[in-house]
């Protein structure tokens, strides 16, 4: 007789990495309920509300937003390959690690790309990537809002201020910012937006909200030919998460139940008040992290507050630390990508986990294991909360 064997039992590790983020008891118990059908009514309706939750998040009255059953990266795919088409002249700004896969997809895509490119650890220089749109019949130009790889922030208004002028679309990357920072696409003029369940918004990884303009969906619907992708097609799309609701695939319920549940917690909480969570409790970090001895890699002005990127000090091993971090500590934190691997920690204070006691708890735990004082770093992050 075989034995049965032990079910899995994750470890409970604070995550205050790049995403996800902890979620809350709230959304946990919400994704435990039972299944629904996907067609269910009560399904259906629950369908409504998360669409008009995803329309007062991201500031929007696009009919066309919704949680697309793919990752952040699925958004990014959805949102271009639907918007470019072959030779069409695409200015993407690569300010890190998501920039660039934004101008891979872009090139996949059958864009002719311009590149305008940032140092890491700066945003993108706004006037290099205004000139880039106005010389030549652009027709798309893609950025990220919060690049996760180096914690910038970058300011879309003027970007889409620029690219109204020629006519050209606007797909902004907002899996970092969005509920986090304000997003407001139709007040700044976006196309096209996709981002995550797993970061600011407090759910599990699984979903990618996006929300396109009627803009976008003339463009989509003017296309010479449909677009290379059969499962992000959005006309496709739009027949079950539009008005019919036939099928076109299975759609993960219990996300979707944990997504509700993380929307409605952002709203009852209050957008304002929760994007002045995220800055609280980034500059309680940013404080207790100086006391410690350690060094930003982004200037103050350009800084995401749910994304903070941490130069390692020489002679310190990077991944040692974190592995550290994870076993004695309960901790994640996310190390540096492409260019910054080795380089950086990267502290996320996201969602349900953007609060003093992680930012507490990450402060004592580095503090022991680089052999530095945590009263001091302790002291530093709450002097303004008090
Ligand atoms: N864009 C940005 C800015 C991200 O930070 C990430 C992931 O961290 C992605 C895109 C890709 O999202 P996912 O990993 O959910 O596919």
């Amino acid at each position: 007789m075989p034995q049965p064997r032990a079910p899995f039992v994750a470890d409970d590790i604070l995550l205050l990495g790049p995403g996800p983020s902890s979620v809350s008891g709230r959304v946990r118990q919400a994704m435990a309920q039972p299944l629904l059908g996907h067609l269910d009514p009560q399904f259906v309706a629950l369908m409504d509300r998360v669409q008009a939750d995803l329309r007062a998040v991201y500031a929007t009255q696009n009919a066309y937003t919704l949680p697309l059953s793919a990752t952040g990266s699925g958004g990014m795919e959805a949102c271009l390959f639907n918007l470019i088409e072959p030779g069409d002249r695409v200015v993407v700004g690569v300010a890190g690690y998501f920039g660039e896969r934004m101008r891979e997809m872009a090139t996949r895509a059958g864009g002719e790309v311009v590149e305008v490119r940032a140092e890491p650890g700066r945003s993108l220089d706004v006037d290099a990537l205004i000139a880039a749109i106005l010389g030549g019949p652009t027709k798309v130009v893609a950025f990220v809002h919060a690049e996760t790889s180096t914690g910038v922030l970058q300011d879309p208004l003027p970007i889409a201020i620029a690219a109204a002028e020629v006519g050209a679309l606007v797909v902004l990357d907002c899996v970092t910012s969005l509920g986090g920072l304000p997003v407001e696409l139709d007040a700044w003029r976006i196309d096209a937006a996709y981002s995550c369940s797993q970061k600011c918004l407090g759910a599990a990884p699984g979903l990618s909200p996006v929300s396109l303009s009627a803009r976008a969906l003339a463009r989509v619907a003017a296309r010479a030919r449909r677009a290379p992708t059969w499962y992000f097609d959005l006309n496709l799309l739009s027949g079950y998460w539009g008005g019919e609701r036939v099928y076109h695939h299975t759609a993960p319920i219990s996300m979707v139940y944990g997504l509700a549940a993380a929307l409605e917690e952002a709203l009852d909480e209050g957008l304002g008040a929760r994007w002045q969570r995220h800055r609280q409790v980034a500059q309680a970090l940013w404080r207790g992290l100086d006391a410690l001895g350690l060094h930003l890699l982004v200037a103050p002005a350009q800084r995401l507050p749910m994304l903070t990127t941490v130069r390692v000090p020489d002679g310190v091993d990077e991944l040692a630390v974190r592995r550290a971090l994870r076993a004695r500590h309960r901790l994640e934190l996310g190390g540096g990508l492409g260019a910054l691997r080795g380089k950086v920690w990267r502290i996320g204070l996201m969602g349900d986990g953007a609060r003093l006691a992680s930012v507490e708890r990450v402060l004592a735990a580095l503090a022991v294991e680089l052999q530095r004082d945590p009263q001091v770093a302790l002291a530093a992050a709450r002097a303004d909360l008090r």
